[in-house]
């Protein structure tokens, strides 16, 4: 399998190693597939045999080797183990499915180290770097900013891989309790937190700041674990397949708290591959960008003053960085047609229009996808009702989709939601609609109490620099 870009019109096709440590396309565009591959029934189960008889890290490397073309198979196979077992994942089987009321699963992604859906790739991805790193003599200094869950998922990857090392920017202060603890506990010299006198924005302008010095950027071989990287999205197909082979293989609708439009992505992915989904129902919060694109055919960028602070913060987006990729295939694949979109029309207009075309009037029927918003009040009510009536604790990420999947639930096809994340990591909101703090998993007992490892920082790019040239690999 080889790669080309969103906007590439008639760039050569790189392998997938090569785009793994790349960002975006240098012509500004995405890397996808060239074509997504084909799976048959006989496939189907043939992996739903697979998958109960070897596990998980099995049906990984059958799906993945699909997407992977330059990694040998019995080293693939190795990566996969590493990444997916009970060390790993503190679960009985990994990516389980259990019914939350008539109708209605939940796909459980959230057995990480970071109890967040964000551990399924990322874990995958650390493996993978360690991996291909050694393989071509190279060093990796991830440089990151974060307000929550997607520093601590590249922390716990990262962490151990050799190679590598973290630089992980946080806005001092504004993390729950829980998510800081989880990230300034981590006591390994490769990890590095780094509090910043600022918000969350202080810090990403931080990582702008330095990755703009290119020769700084060369010479301590700076990186980034963002989620538009492929190889994320390739692991996140895996629990797709694994979700509709619990339930038997027949066919399935999955409805899915969506931010960035990547975890979403992997079930587009899976559906194109030919596996039996009937729709994708994409949920947002209050920053609905992506809801009103599906509902009016308007995409529309937001400003940064104009995000809301929701009680689902990792769905609290301006604009959603995996779209594009989507919108690659719903143009059918015309390359020009989406670097106009993308390069011209939304830095020009903040938005795009393409409610007049036929590829979006048609939209539901060729890709099944479908979408709808909730609100604090919806998250709220979702909670106490899965709480109440079915003994389920869910988190407010995994309530918005719970909210918009009752509206779309057919009585023929069961409807699963991936959950995203634990309820733990979000005690307040939990107490404010039940009444109590949620149970806390043993593997975090006493987190808050152990010893904390932070660097505290000003907006100082300078400072940043030379700590990341003491302490980089
Ligand atoms: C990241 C995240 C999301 C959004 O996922 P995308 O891939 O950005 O769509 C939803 N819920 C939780 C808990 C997350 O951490």
């Amino acid at each position: 399998m080889r790669y080309v870009s969103t906007r590439a019109v008639e760039a050569e096709p790189l392998g997938f190693t090569d785009i793994l440590l790349e960002g975006l396309a240098p012509d500004g565009g995405l890397f996808v597939p060239e074509h997504y591959p084909r799976v048959d029934q006989a496939t189907v189960s043939a992996w739903s045999e697979l998958l109960e008889r070897d596990g998980y890290a099995a049906l990984a490397h059958a799906v993945l080797s699909l997407f992977i073309g330059d990694i040998p198979s019995d080293d693939l196979l190795g990566i996969c183990q590493r990444a997916y077992n009970r060390d790993v994942f503190a679960a009985d089987q990994i990516v389980g499915v259990s019914p939350l009321d008539s109708g209605l699963w939940l796909a459980h992604l959230s057995d990480g180290p970071s109890a967040a859906f964000k551990d399924m790739a990322m874990q995958f991805l650390g493996q993978l770097f360690e991996y291909e790193l050694a393989r071509r003599g190279r060093v990796l200094n991830i440089l990151g900013a974060t307000s929550g869950d997607t520093g601590s998922s590249a922390e716990y990857a990262m962490s151990g891989r050799r190679g590598v090392r973290v630089f992980m920017l946080t806005p001092a202060g504004r993390m729950t309790p829980f998510q800081q603890a989880q990230m300034y506990s981590l006591d390994d010299p490769a990890i590095v937190n780094i509090a910043v006198d600022g918000v969350f924005d202080d810090c990403q302008d931080l990582v702008k700041e330095v990755s703009a010095d290119l020769e700084f950027k060369r010479r301590f071989h700076l990186g980034a674990v963002n989620s538009i990287n492929w190889a994320r999205v390739a692991a996140q197909v895996v629990y797709y397949v694994a979700a509709c082979l619990r339930l038997g293989g027949t066919p399935v609708s999955f409805c899915v708290p969506t931010g960035n439009f990547g975890n979403i992505l992997a079930g587009h992915v899976a559906r194109q591959m030919g596996l039996p989904i009937k729709e994708l129902v994409l949920a947002t919060n209050e920053n609905n960008v992506l809801d009103e694109f599906f509902r009016s055919g308007v995409y529309r960028v937001r400003a940064t003053a104009d995000v809301v602070a929701t009680s689902s913060p990792s769905m609290d987006i301006s604009k959603a960085s995996n779209f594009e990729r989507f919108v690659f295939d719903l143009l059918g694949r015309d390359a020009a047609a989406v670097g106009r979109l993308f390069a011209d029309d939304l830095p020009g207009r903040g938005f795009f229009d393409l409610s007049g075309r036929p590829e979006f009037a048609t939209i539901r029927q060729r890709f099944g996808l479908a979408s709808g918003s909730s609100t604090h009040a919806d998250r709220l009510a979702a909670i106490r009702q899965a709480w109440n009536d079915d003994g389920v604790l869910i988190d407010p990420h995994t309530a918005d989709a719970v909210t918009v999947a009752r509206r779309f639930a057919e009585p023929d096809v069961p409807m699963i939601v991936t959950e995203t994340a634990l309820p733990v990591k979000f005690a307040a909101t939990i107490e404010e609609a039940i009444g109590r703090q949620p149970d806390r998993p043993a593997r975090f007992a006493g987190l808050e109490d152990r010893p904390q490892h932070v660097i505290q920082m000003g907006k100082d790019a300078e400072a940043l620099k030379s700590l990341i040239a003491q302490r980089a690999a």
